[in-house]
């Protein structure tokens, strides 16, 4: 399996969608597009739950007709599906007609991957013209244009985009050892990879070598990319590594975490088994790290 095979066994991650970054900057192709009645508006909530279906498997996307002009207005273009569709995501408080409200947790769970995916680019679009309101520089009022992918300031004309933050997330191994942790709080017996945001500066690499150390004291030799995951909680991308530690020493971590250990293949699925030990979520990269690693043991003993 090669990493786009396994980033797209991670939720939010096997969305197909032309983002057509051109159009984003044609007027009247966007005008047209919005009063189209094949368009399919997305709805975003507060909370970062979206506009689904009532049997809560899919998005319950509006046609046009179903919206203000003023909100097919502000709607956000996010692209077309292979069928030459266009999705635009506007946020909105009341929605109408039938459906619910879900997270996107629950639509992870429950959705399929263009679903999910769609939820997860919606989401962060959403989150990011909420909080780029004002200027980073001067403090002046925005304007989104670009079919809402640009934010640019009044005042001094500068413009800002939506970002996305990295963060590494890695499976760091020693001589058939998993290096776990838990974070205070969690149920007891669940453990997962470690993780942390890349910083200014850092190559991925150095940022796996960092969040390890300061995490654990476990000093890291090489280390591989395994797959990636969008992760809109609010505006992440886990990117999951795979790494060899020199040594299964270990220190008084950052505080970070309530405990960090060394499992072995055996200890870890007797856990499992015995229900006193458990992982993260099925659809987080996470419990991909664990699992792949679990699995090669049992196709090389
Ligand atoms: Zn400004």
């Amino acid at each position: 399996m090669n990493a786009s095979q396994r980033s797209a066994r991670n939720a939010y991650a096997g969305l197909v969608l032309d983002r057509a970054h051109l159009l984003r900057q044609d007027a009247s192709w966007l005008a047209a597009a919005r009063v189209d009645a094949r368009t399919r508006y997305v709805l975003t909530l507060p909370e970062s739950s979206l506009w689904a279906s009532v049997a809560g498997d899919a998005l319950q996307w509006l046609a046009p007709a179903a919206l203000h002009e003023a909100q097919r207005a502000h709607a956000s273009l996010l692209g077309l599906d292979g069928s030459g569709v266009a999705y635009f995501q506007t946020a909105s408080a009341q929605p109408p007609g039938p459906g619910q409200a879900l997270g996107l947790r629950t639509l992870a769970a429950a959705a399929d991957a263009f679903h999910a995916g769609l939820a997860a680019y919606a989401a962060a679009l959403a989150h990011w013209q909420r909080t780029s309101r004002h200027c980073p520089a001067c403090g002046g009022a925005t304007q989104h244009d670009e079919g809402g992918h640009r934010a640019r300031c009044t005042q001094c004309g500068l413009s800002q985009f939506p970002r996305t933050d990295p963060a590494v997330i890695v499976l760091v191994e020693h001589a058939g050892a998993a290096l776990l942790g838990r974070k205070p709080g969690w149920p007891a017996g669940r453990f997962s990879t470690l993780a942390g945001f890349v910083e200014p500066g850092e190559t991925l690499e150095a940022a796996v070598r960092r969040e390890v150390f300061e995490e654990s004291g476990a000093v890291i030799g090489a280390c591989d990319y395994h797959s990636s995951q969008p992760w809109p909680f609010p505006a992440s991308l886990m990117l999951g590594f795979t790494a060899r530690a020199r040594s299964r020493v270990l220190a008084t971590g950052d505080g970070e975490l309530a405990e960090v250990r060394w499992f072995t293949r055996a200890g870890l699925r007797a856990g499992l088994a015995a229900g006193t030990l458990s992982l993260p979520p099925s659809f987080s990269v996470a419990h991909h790290l664990i699992t792949d690693w679990l699995g090669r043991a049992r196709r090389t003993p």
